[in-house]
């Protein structure tokens, strides 16, 4: 797997993939794991799992360092990113005994039926590069807890952050075994989701790689949970704080240099408030700094070279289509892969940036009429992941939250994933949830015991 400093272009050495007798061995030790690993008690695995987090806290540097090399994250993202996951260990860690505890149903008279909640077995987790930190631990804070064990097959271009995650669970004192990289590439997994060995498989990625996973964990019978990404609709009615909206607009769509399932991704503006927004969103995007992520920057490179002419040519053809370039639109003149934030506007309905997922700091803006052609255009996607509403009005915010298809929406706020909240989407962008109480109970047997 060749490592790629995508600020600069430049190799940073290859890493060598596990071959088939490591496969072969990490199943066996996965699967013998298991079995000691779902009978310790609760209150052990929560311990540990507090420790992953000091250990995530102790070493912030290093991970995040790490991440900035691999993909490119700013150093300051990187470093909220190492403390949101140290958030989720600690979620669960306070948490997994009240979610994993029987549910007392009740079926009187005289007798007495519950839910308890068992582990499956080893679950794979198919991961994305994009935030390579937080996607493995959003996976393992609540399944290693829950008595599963994991297996991590992570993005080829970072190998680095999936080994640096399994010795995470190693310093925090985990057996060996309950959490184990493969540095496979994605040719390999099918055969892993089809082992015997494997109860389940989460993918975080594109729609491509989680139809391609679920066809095979189908034909297995296998549950999946799969995150597809999304094209997420950021909605500003006519009675928005327009300063506000354009300014968390702009966040909203760069975090991560764009690269982020849930980044707005079409903005849909009410005539009413069209030029102002526009006007004051424009001026957002072009203040935000592009640069080495090394240093204080808003926005890094994009994470690989293909992934960014990828979204240029996205943006080649919307142009193409009748789209009006109102900032940025070209990659930037220098070393390493980067694309600066880009403002399109008079952008037709079935072009490129409307349509397909647009992973990078490139944001259309629509206009609408009303409220009714905003909901209309919010849900003219096969995509339902997040969605975003702003208006002055918490009511109105509400229902039409309602009213879009989406796992998750957010009313005058970005919209941003919580350990305390489940996190999914629906059609295209996959199903099954994350997180929460939901999340825990993904890969777990539901299971009904009735006592007569
Ligand atoms: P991929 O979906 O290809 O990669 C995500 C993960 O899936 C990686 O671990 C990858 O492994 C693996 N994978 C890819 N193909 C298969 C397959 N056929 N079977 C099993 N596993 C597979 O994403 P890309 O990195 O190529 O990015 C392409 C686009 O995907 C982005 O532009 C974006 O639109 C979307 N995406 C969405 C993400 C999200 O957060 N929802 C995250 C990343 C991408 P390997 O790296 O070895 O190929």
């Amino acid at each position: 797997m060749d490592r790629v400093n995508p600020a600069t272009g430049e190799a940073l050495g290859v890493v060598e993939a596990d071959d088939e007798a490591e496969v072969e061995t990490a199943l066996e030790t996965a699967a013998e794991t298991f079995e000691t690993w779902r009978d310790v008690p609760l209150a052990e695995r929560e311990n540990l799992l507090s420790n992953a987090a000091d250990v995530l806290r102790e070493n912030e540097t290093e991970y995040a360092e790490l991440m900035t090399e691999e993909m490119g994250k700013p150093l300051a993202a990187a470093r909220s990113e190492v403390e949101k996951c140290a958030w989720v260990c600690d979620y669960y860690a306070e948490h997994a005994g009240e979610h994993l505890q029987d549910d007392h149903i009740g079926t009187e008279p005289g007798v007495d039926s519950f839910v308890a909640y068992e582990p499956l077995g080893p679950i794979l987790a198919v991961m994305p590069w994009n935030f390579p930190f937080w996607q493995v631990f959003r996976f393992a804070a609540p399944h290693l807890t829950s008595g599963n064990v994991g297996l991590l097959k992570h993005a080829s271009n970072v190998p680095g952050c999936a080994a640096a995650i399994e010795e995470v669970f190693r310093e925090a004192g985990y057996p060996e075994g309950v959490f184990q990289t493969l540095l496979v590439g994605s040719d390999l997994v099918d055969d892993v989701v089809e082992d015997d060995r494997v109860k389940a498989v989460t993918l975080t990625g594109s729609e491509r790689a989680g139809r391609a996973v679920a066809e095979t964990a189908g034909a297995e019978l296998k549950k999946t949970v799969l995150e597809l990404g999304g094209s997420d609709p950021f909605v500003v009615l006519d009675d928005a704080d327009v300063e506000a909206a354009a300014a968390t607009g702009a966040r909203a769509r760069t975090i991560n240099s764009g690269q982020s399932c849930i980044a707005a991704k079409r903005f849909v503006v009410h005539t009413d408030v069209y030029d102002e927004f526009v006007e004051a969103f424009v001026a957002e995007m072009d203040a935000l700094d592009v640069g080495d992520p090394t240093a204080d920057v808003d926005l890094g490179p994009q994470a690989r070279a293909d992934l960014m002419d990828d979204l240029h040519d996205q943006v080649e053809r919307s142009v193409a289509a009748g789209a009006h370039v109102e900032l940025g639109g070209e990659p930037l003149d220098r070393e390493g892969f980067f694309y600066p934030p880009t403002v399109l506007t008079d952008v037709p309905r079935d072009s490129a940036v409307a349509e397909e997922e647009v992973f990078g700091p490139v944001a259309p803006v629509f206009e609408v009429a009303d409220e009714a052609e905003a909901i209309d255009l919010a849900n003219e996607t096969d995509l339902g992941l997040g969605g975003s509403v702003w208006t002055a009005d918490r009511e109105r915010g509400t229902r039409v939250a309602r009213e879009i298809e989406s796992g998750t929406v957010f009313v005058n706020e970005l919209t941003k994933s919580d350990p305390r909240l489940p996190f999914g989407g629906v059609g295209d962008s996959g199903y099954g949830r994350e997180l929460g109480a939901m999340g825990i109970h993904e890969f777990v047997n539901r299971k009904t015991v009735w006592v007569q």
